[in-house]
């Protein structure tokens, strides 16, 4: 059966006439769970509709960015305030300040920073940032860590490229792949190992501090404290790319859950409120170096954008709302302590986890704690998961491989809902 009603299949079908596989981002597709996608007429709170006009609980919310949910009123309303005073002047305005001052408040040790309109745009600045910092080529980064679609980091990336089994692009260059170094994510002794023989080789290193593109998979305990001091050692660089866990993992980000303050930091995704924006920052005297003050250069036509700005700051107000995020983070753990108990009860495999309002789950029999272990879930059992679950009218990424996401008007009843689906779907799974 087809859980895809027809009006989004013949969508899907007028959309590969005219667009590569149908779809402007690869995992968006469905190929990794067999099937087609959903084309969505409308999204409000925690809501997604399909064209077919079916109505499904959403923890994928644009994979991150709609803290707040879909369509928030105040959202929406200071979105089209911006609109009626024109959408792009190519010169400073105020909002850009606003924001600017916003994410500083949140997450200090972006002392200056600079927008842009993608997570892929970020870290790619950082990278270049952190080599003219330092005088030096190599970026080390960890298998499973997915930090968008630039050439340097399209290496041994999670998220889609995992999900499609294509790890590494056509089309890379060789020559800048080569100084993209890659280590196992929450491997000490490997990160010792090559800070010893070549730390004075290396740039910077670039981590999720939380993994959450190769399924959810958090730091074991002094990953993060030891890549801090084997990078200040050596005098290479520590990127924190938080595009997924900013304003997720903790208000902060994992800089502040975990107490670590990294050098650079870009963010994405939930800054924009569901507008396409990105950022990066970190030390004053790096971010100097960034033109018109110094040699590094970035730009952007409809960088700070005022619609993506109105969005991101009333979307990180609504989020600091008293108890707001907390809600969100509460229900998260609701969701994950049923489907522990469920997977226990039921007699499946499932290892699900959550850090703030970011969750996931592996079907293993093994503990998951890098992209290695990650690949040995048993993707066919998650793929009978998740279209039960969609046939139930539970929105979940098509993917093993990826994380979920809660927002501040989810509601217990649908932590229920979700619960009583998962408990039929388990039931299926023997
Ligand atoms: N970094 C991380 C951790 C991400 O999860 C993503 C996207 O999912 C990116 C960077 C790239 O961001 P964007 O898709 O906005 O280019």
């Amino acid at each position: 059966m087809s859980v895809t009603g027809p009006r989004s299949q013949e969508a899907f079908r007028q959309a590969q006439e005219v667009i590569p596989g149908g779809v402007n981002s690869p995992v968006r597709a469905f190929r990794s769970v067999g099937g087609e996608p959903l084309f969505i007429r409308q999204g409000r709170g925690s809501r997604l509709v399909d064209l077919d006009g079916r109505e499904y609980l959403d923890y994928v919310l644009s994979w991150g960015p709609l803290a707040v949910g879909h369509a928030h009123p105040r959202v929406v309303a200071a979105i089209q305030q911006a609109a009626t005073l024109g959408t792009s002047f190519g010169a400073p305005t105020e909002q850009e300040t606003l924001l600017a001052r916003a994410v500083r408040q949140l997450v200090p040790s972006l002392e200056l920073v600079r927008f842009v309109n993608s997570g892929t745009e970020a870290t790619m600045a950082t990278l270049r940032l952190a080599r003219a910092a330092t005088g030096r080529e190599v970026i080390v980064k960890f298998s499973g860590n997915y930090h968008g679609h630039s050439d340097a980091l399209l290496v041994k990336a999670g998220s889609g490229g995992a999900t499609l089994g294509v790890p590494d692009s056509l089309g890379v260059p060789a020559t800048v792949a080569a100084t993209t170094w890659t280590l196992p994510y929450n491997d000490l002794p490997a990160l010792r190992a090559l800070f010893a023989a070549q730390g004075e080789r290396i740039a910077a290193v670039i981590v999720e501090p939380v993994a959450a593109n190769m399924g959810l998979v958090l730091p074991v305990p002094g990953f993060l404290e030891e890549l801090r001091r084997l990078t200040a050692a050596a005098g290479a660089l520590l990127i924190f790319d938080e595009v997924l866990t900013g304003f997720r993992v903790a208000l902060g980000g994992a800089q502040a859950r975990y107490g670590i303050t990294p050098d650079l930091t870009a963010l994405g995704k939930v800054i924009g409120g569901g507008l396409p924006v990105g950022a990066y920052g970190g030390r004053a005297d790096l971010m100097a170096q960034i033109a018109p003050l110094g040699g590094v250069y970035q730009a952007g036509t409809l960088s700070g954008n005022p619609l993506a700005m109105a969005a991101g700051l009333t979307t990180l107000e609504v989020l600091q709302e008293p108890g707001a995020y907390e809600h969100a983070v509460r229900l998260t753990e609701r969701l994950v302590a049923g489907l522990a108990e469920l997977a226990a009860s039921s007699g499946v495999a499932y290892r699900p986890a959550s850090v703030g309002t970011l969750w996931g789950g592996f079907f293993s029999t093994v503990p998951v704690d890098s992209f290695e272990t990650a690949l040995q879930c048993d993707r066919a059992r998650f793929t009978r998961f998740f279209w039960g679950m969609l046939e139930r009218g539970i929105y979940l990424a098509p993917s093993p491989f990826e994380a979920g996401f809660v927002s501040t008007v989810h509601q217990d009843d649908e932590v229920a809902q979700t619960l009583a689906a998962a408990r039929e779907v388990f039931a299926g799974l023997g």
